[in-house]
Formats: C-alpha cells, sequence, structure tokens
C-alpha cells in the first residue's frame, strides 16, 4: 500500500470529473431516440446545418466499407466461416473452428496460446438489445471501467518473487456501488469449510467460509471502503489505519467510507495502479482499474449484465494424488498414507485409504474439505 501524496506516477483521476468533462458538456445532447433528433444534435453540437450532416453522415458512414455480406456481429463473425473462400488461412481457421467443438482439444488448444488466460467463451452474445425493459436498462450518461481483479496473493516465508495472476476482468458502470463489484468476485476461500472433518467425513457443509466471515474492504488511493452490509461485519482496516497513524512510517493520513454506499463514478483513481481488495481476514487480491470509458451504445445496455464478466483466468483443476485421475475434494494433514504433507484426495481415495469398512477412521489425521477454484465460475 502506498500514500497516493508519495506517488507522482501519473495524476489522480475523477471519475466524476470526467464523466463531468466529457458526458454532461457534450453527450448529453445525443441522448436520442430517432435519426433524425441524432442529426439535430450533431449540427447543435458541430454548429453546421443538418443537411452538411446528413450528407457528412452519408460519405463517412462505416456502411460504405462494407460489401453486403458481413457477420452482423462479432459472435457470428468468430463462429461463421465463408465457404466460397478459397485462402488456405479461412481453411485452417474452419477446420481448427470444428476441431474445437471438441471439448477435450479445445482445453488442449487453450493450454498452448500464447494468451491462454483468455476465455473464449465469454464472448459477446448477439445482440437482444430490443428485449431489455425499461426499468433495467442502463441511463446515460455514465461511465465503464474495467477492472482486474487478480488472484489471491499469499506471504510466503523465503519467497522472494510471486507472479501476480489475473483472474477476473469486469466491466462495471460508473454508477453502481462497489458492493456490486465485490459481490461478482470468486475467490475460492469464501468457499473454505472450516474445521477438521476426519471423524466424520459425511456431516453435511452447513457453513461456508463467507457466511461466517463476511467483512471485507476495498484499499483506492487513500481510502478504505468497507463492506458493513451484515451486522456483524467488522472495520478490517482499523488496525492498518491505527499502524500507519505512527508519524515515522510517513503513510496516510486514511480515510474510511463505507463500501455499499460509494459509487464508482465517485472514485479517484489512478489507472494502472495497483489497489486491494481483501476479504476472509488476510486474503488480498490485487485489482487495477485499466480502461475508463463512456458507456455507449455498442456496450450491453442492460444494468442486469454488470458488472459484467469479460475475462477470465482459464483454472487447472487439482487432481487426486492417489488416482491422478479425479479432482481433489479433501486437503489432509499428516496421513501416513499421503506421499507428501499436505496432500490432496478425490472422495472415493480418501475414504478408502483412511476408513475401515465401517468408516472408522485409521490413525491420526486431519482432514479439511476442499472446493477446486477451477471449479469456481
Ligand atoms: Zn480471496
Ligand atoms: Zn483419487
Amino acid at each position: 500500500m502506498e500514500a497516493s501524496a508519495s506517488s507522482n506516477v501519473h495524476d489522480v483521476l475523477s471519475v466524476r470529473g470526467f464523466l463531468t468533462q466529457f458526458g454532461e458538456t457534450t453527450l448529453s445532447d445525443f441522448q436520442i431516440n430517432s435519426k433524425d433528433e441524432e442529426l439535430q444534435a450533431f449540427s447543435k453540437y458541430m454548429d453546421i446545418p443538418v443537411e452538411d450532416v446528413a450528407e457528412l453522415a452519408n460519405v463517412c458512414s462505416p456502411e460504405t466499407l462494407k460489401c453486403g455480406h458481413e457477420p452482423i456481429d462479432r459472435y457470428t463473425l468468430l463462429t461463421r466461416v465463408p465457404d466460397d473462400i478459397e485462402l488456405t488461412s479461412v481453411r485452417l481457421q474452419k477446420r481448427e473452428a470444428e476441431r474445437r467443438k471438441d471439448t477435450v482439444y479445445r482445453n488442449f488448444a487453450q493450454r498452448k496460446m500464447k494468451y491462454k488466460n483468455f476465455d473464449g467463451r465469454l464472448l459477446p452474445e448477439a445482440n437482444v438489445d430490443n428485449q431489455i425493459p425499461d426499468e433495467v436498462r442502463v441511463t446515460y450518461p455514465d461511465v465503464i471501467l474495467l477492472v482486474y481483479v487478480h488472484k489471491p496473493y499469499y506471504h510466503t516465508q523465503g519467497v522472494t518473487r510471486q507472479i501476480l495472476k489475473i483472474d477476473h476482468g469486469f466491466l462495471v458502470l460508473g454508477s453502481q456501488k462497489l458492493s456490486d463489484l465485490r459481490d461478482r468476485i470468486r475467490c475460492v476461500n469464501d468457499l473454505a469449510v472450516p474445521g477438521d472433518h476426519s471423524e466424520n467425513p459425511d456431516s453435511p457443509v452447513q457453513y461456508y467460509a463467507k457466511d461466517i466471515f463476511k467483512s471485507g474492504f476495498f484499499f483506492i488511493e487513500d481510502t478504505f471502503y468497507n463492506d458493513f452490509r451484515e451486522p456483524d461485519s467488522v472495520d478490517y482496516s482499523h488496525c492498518i489505519r491505527e499502524w500507519a497513524k505512527d508519524p515515522a512510517r510517513k503513510l496516510g493520513p486514511y480515510q474510511n467510507k463505507v463500501m455499499e454506499e460509494t459509487s464508482f463514478v465517485d472514485l479517484n483513481i489512478k489507472l494502472g495502479h495497483p489497489y486491494v481488495y481483501q476479504h476472509q481476514g488476510d486474503c488480498e487480491h490485487l485489482i487495477v482499474f485499466s480502461d475508463l470509458r463512456l458507456l455507449d451504445r455498442d456496450d450491453c445496455q442492460d444494468v442486469r449484465e454488470y458488472p459484467k464478466l469479460i475475462k477470465r483466468m482459464l483454472r487447472r483443476r487439482t487432481e487426486c494424488r492417489s488416482c491422478l485421475t479425479h479432482s481433489a475434494r479433501w486437503l489432509v494433514y499428516n496421513s501416513e498414507m499421503a506421499p507428501e504433507n499436505p496432500c490432496y484426495f478425490c472422495d472415493p481415495c480418501f475414504k478408502a485409504l483412511h476408513y475401515d469398512k465401517n468408516m472408522a477412521k485409521i490413525g491420526t489425521f486431519e482432514a479439511f474439505k476442499y472446493f477446486d477454484s477451477h471449479a469456481i465460475v
């Protein structure tokens, strides 16, 4: 964490200032419902006659670049290959698209890709704009922020270098609350099941960590935004702010605000600058605002889709160390049957190796239910 005053990489950007400068002073004229209103708006903004705007629109229209046979959207463009083209590259593209319909081949191919953390299944779907009810349509003017959430950072002694990896990329609207983003972030630590279950492995799961430890905060610039939606939430940032008060540290002062009362448009940010999301006590995720722009009509117009997941790291499942086939479901400590400590087992292997025919525990070990991050969407 770094005090904003000590950094001069580039200026802090007010999201509301951006919206005011580019959204309300210029694009407010473009809240239009028909072609005529659009021409009138452009005419007023450019201070030229409507006829000239119409001619310009005609001459400069992207339609003039088309041949009449283009796919209507990106999804169609990437999935339909024309039959009447003899180019080798097109033929290979078509063959690859066919082969990737097979799940095994697609997973293999994606692991080999240079940009393997891109999940192609998140491509935008065909436009269904007309089916969106008015009450859940986006309102103009607004901004869109691209936010990258990284995988949890673990403080490990002896490790001098740890590569930070992007886990999710979201598009959020400026009008949305920070808590809306928090609710969309998926972390395997939220699904941890507390406690040793070795005495009774078939006992049903009653609580996940997210049901017990509900607190969390975002740290953006010089402010902690704490989630206080639950009555038993605690202020995780309190001890950090107290620690930072020591003048010798030359940090802060830091502010404390409420996550669910703060919209993204209220933020001051630096694009590309690392900030923090912390939950489950000490599970830290680095977050980065990568882009800030105005919302336009090519974006998804349904508020319910936001924060919209647009990028997701492909995950490799954790295999059972015994059969090397099934996904791990148990994390076992101090097992005499395990090649390493701790060790991952699938459910059948875990029970076969650690219990007798009456399901009585053999030996002394601790077993924790394990949820593979591969299993979370
Ligand atoms: Zn986490
Ligand atoms: Zn197994």
